[in-house]
């Protein structure tokens, strides 16, 4: 098979840059080698491009195509609806349907509010936390990614050597034009170290800990054993909301996200992406006392596209598949074969690698050797040396993320995953 090229993806965005900032609208969607792609259709595991390749797809749109691309039942339950009605301003039986799905699935789930993205719902789980407490302090931690909001958006990307020391690290904002002081009530802490973090919430000021109960965006990492359950018993002594993102885990790793394989209760967590897949739906749920403060209406959530009926049907059809047994074993099965996979490949060719997380998301960190258990611990990742991996990747047919995370849906079976090394032990083969 020839290699694949994207001369016409390189000139479209070129040219629409007349008409939208850099031609992407999204930053993650820029900075791609050897361009951003303009696509045409999904299929299953499969993107088509306006070159005409057909590519074996790793981002799944950053996580919601758990499914894949374009599954019938989902894209027939939003059709069904889209014929009807698009949004009312008011209720619909849809979306109490899907909030008694979500309570059926999750377990800290009592309660559901939706929402249209990760970054709101992630406001709502804060907002509601300060309500609940009187208190003002929220702490995250390094690596950890919530959303792209001024209060939340430190931090996660940070240079290794502008961390600062380890027990007071440096809080960086991670974008240009960032309120600064909408981020003075954060308070960042390195992840995976108990003892210092029990002992700043012995003080009993901090209204919640937000954090990936495995951290996906950076690294694949999974918590310490305790580290979890010494965090939830503290929260629980001292009166902090524990708050678990559950934007990329949610749904994808298990019908009942992290905290349900990990055996970790929150108090709040929030949800996006595999949801609804490629829907826009987010949720928060959570305690019902915690919930409820919501009813009196004097802590304010708004949203006009909040569970639009098509997008709650989708989320219905979606959760309705992921919650039948074994919705996720062939994720499971492919995943880890994806990942030893990679790892063999790697090590072939002797070149270090951690893989890390979940089969249906995990991370490729080249250049670490060992288990890393922070953000700190993925100081040399060769971030160079990866791109030039997936950029010839995409040149043999498989579109992976360059910083390293993979998605995998229910559509990446056995055969896609062999077609899969074969090409990554082709790039690698050219890059090493
Ligand atoms: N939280 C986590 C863990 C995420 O990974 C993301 C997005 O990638 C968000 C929040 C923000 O979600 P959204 O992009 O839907 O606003």
């Amino acid at each position: 098979m020839g290699k694949c090229t994207f001369t016409r993806s390189a000139e479209r965005v070129r040219a629409a840059g007349a008409t939208v900032s850099g031609g992407v609208n999204s930053n993650f969607r820029m900075g791609v080698a050897p361009t951003p792609l303009v696509f045409e259709r999904g299929e299953g595991a499969y993107l088509l491009d306006i070159d005409g390749n057909r590519l074996i797809d790793y981002y799944l749109a950053l996580g919601p195509m758990v499914l894949g691309h374009s599954p019938r039942d989902v894209v027939e339950a939003a059709k069904r609806q889209l014929d009807i009605g698009l949004l009312y301003g008011g209720q619909s039986e849809l979306e109490y349907l899907a909030a008694a799905k979500v309570v059926e699935m999750v377990p800290c789930a009592e309660r559901v509010r939706f929402a249209g993205s990760g970054t709101e719902a992630v406001q709502l789980a804060l907002r509601l936390a300060r309500a609940v407490t009187g208190r003002s302090t929220v702490i995250k931690f390094e690596g950890h990614y919530h959303g792209w909001v001024d209060s939340v958006l430190w931090s996660t990307s940070t240079p290794q050597d502008q961390l600062g020391p380890e027990d007071a690290p440096v809080k960086h904002a991670a974008s240009a034009g960032q309120d600064l002081p909408a981020g003075q009530n954060l308070e960042l802490m390195s992840w995976n170290r108990a003892e210092p973090l029990l002992a700043r919430l012995a003080k009993g000021d901090v209204a919640a800990v937000i954090m990936e109960a495995t951290m996906c965006n950076s690294g694949g990492i999974f918590a310490a054993p305790g580290y979890l359950e010494a965090v939830r018993e503290a929260c629980t002594r001292h009166g902090t909301i524990l708050i678990f993102d559950e934007v990329i885990t949610g749904f994808r790793i298990g019908p009942g996200g992290a905290q349900q394989r990990l055996g970790v209760t929150p108090d709040l967590a929030t949800f996006a992406k595999a949801i609804a897949n490629g829907f826009t739906v987010a949720a928060v749920a959570g305690r019902a006392e915690v919930m409820d403060r919501l009813v009196d209406g004097a802590i304010m959530h708004g949203g006009t596209y909040n569970a639009q009926p098509a997008a709650m049907a989708a989320a219905i059809a979606t959760m309705d598949r992921l919650s039948k047994p074994g919705a996720h074993d062939g994720m499971e099965r492919q995943g880890t074969k994806l990942m030893r996979g990679i790892e063999a490949a790697f090590a072939e060719a002797g070149m270090p690698v951690y893989v890390g997380g979940y089969p249906q998301i995990f991370t490729v960190n080249l250049g670490v050797t060992g288990k890393p258990s922070n953000y700190r611990g993925l100081a040399k990742v060769d971030k160079a040396a990866y791109r030039k991996f997936t950029t010839a990747l995409l040149g043999h047919g498989v579109r992976a993320l360059e910083r390293g995370a993979w998605f995998l849906s229910t559509e990446h079976d056995e055969k896609v995953v062999d077609r899969t090394l074969d090409a990554v032990r082709a790039a690698i083969a050219e890059v090493a």
